[in-house]
């Protein structure tokens, strides 16, 4: 029959194509079948302020499959959104964030610390999300104001005036906001205005450029000036080397991420972490929030 209706629909029948399409079916019901148990755990990657103190981490998943092993977000992001099940793993990870704030919460040493969690486009946007994370909140005990959660300009984009409302009422509770990736979206500027925003994070790729690149750092040390006049709190992400840090020092850059401090690690070495970097007294935009 391929014949028959030309050549066209010889590809159809190319061998590697459906390899492709079966392996990635196979993908598929794997993270419906891992989303069972709890193969999905939030790895910690350490943000500190300008003084080396730990504020707090990013939670960034990982699959710790039963026979392939510690499995990257690059292994399973894309066929868990095409196939809606990116949202499962976000609510996974809110619901661990949630009652691990919670427990840092219980002891002054560690109840400053932050966790930001990435968020999937389609999660913003449904009905009952806002409920579902206020139930984890209130359900562990944590304290809202300790979580942030990282956006892209992109998805935000989609339907600006829903994400609007939908941001503003976990915002109303205390929930956090930085736009991830920042500096990377072909969007205008004010978006910036409209948006009940915390944080921007400088994207890797200007970081990366440092200190030999002009431009990017021209480019990161206006968006400083940006988030400074806007009130905003600016990190940098995918911080590598001692010259990079410094430069972002410069530059007007108060909070870091990156290999240089640490790479996304397990709830015990993060823990570790702690007691050898030392936790930051108090976070900027939360002792605001408590000084009112
Ligand atoms: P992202 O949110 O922009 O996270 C930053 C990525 O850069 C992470 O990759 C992190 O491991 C990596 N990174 C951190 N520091 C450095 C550095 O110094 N150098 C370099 N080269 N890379 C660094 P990861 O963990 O593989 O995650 C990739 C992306 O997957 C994330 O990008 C995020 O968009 C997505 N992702 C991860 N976890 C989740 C999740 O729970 N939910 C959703 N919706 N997306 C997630
Ligand atoms: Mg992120
Ligand atoms: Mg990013
Ligand atoms: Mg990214």
């Amino acid at each position: 029959q391929a014949k028959a209706s030309g050549r066209q629909s010889i590809r159809f029948f190319d061998p590697t194509m459906q390899e492709a399409v079966s392996t990635r079916l196979q993908l598929e019901e794997d993270i419906r079948r891992g989303l069972q148990g709890v193969e999905f755990i939030p790895y910690l990657q350490p943000q500190l302020n300008a003084a080396g103190q730990l504020t707090g981490a990013e939670v960034l998943a990982r699959w710790q499959h039963p026979e392939r092993g510690l499995l990257a977000p690059g292994y399973f992001i894309e066929v868990a959104e095409q196939a809606e099940l990116i949202e499962q793993i976000d609510l996974q990870m809110l619901r661990q964030a949630s009652a691990q704030l919670a427990v840092w919460q219980g002891a002054p040493a560690t109840a400053s610390l932050c966790l930001a969690v990435n968020l999937s486009a389609r999660l913003l946007y449904q009905p009952d999300f806002i409920e579902t994370l206020l139930q984890f909140l209130s359900e562990s005990g944590a304290d809202p104001r300790f979580l942030k959660l990282e956006l892209t300009e992109t998805m935000l984009l989609d339907d600006m005036s829903a994400a609007i409302a939908c941001m503003r009422e976990l915002r109303e509770q205390g929930i956090r906001f930085s736009i991830d990736d920042f500096g990377t979206g072909y969007s205008s500027l004010a978006y910036l205005q409209k948006l009940p925003l915390d944080q921007l994070k400088i994207d890797q790729s200007f970081v990366r450029e440092l200190p030999e690149n002009d431009g990017s750092a021209a480019i990161i040390r206006a968006i400083c000036a940006l988030a400074g006049s806007l009130q905003l709190e600016v990190i940098a992400e995918g911080v590598e080397t001692e010259q990079q840090h410094a430069t972002l020092l410069q530059l007007g850059c108060e909070h870091f991420q990156g290999y240089l401090f640490g790479r996304p690690m397990p709830l015990a070495e993060f823990e570790q972490l702690l007691v050898t970097r030392g936790v930051a007294k108090e976070q900027g935009s939360v002792s605001c929030l408590i000084a009112d």
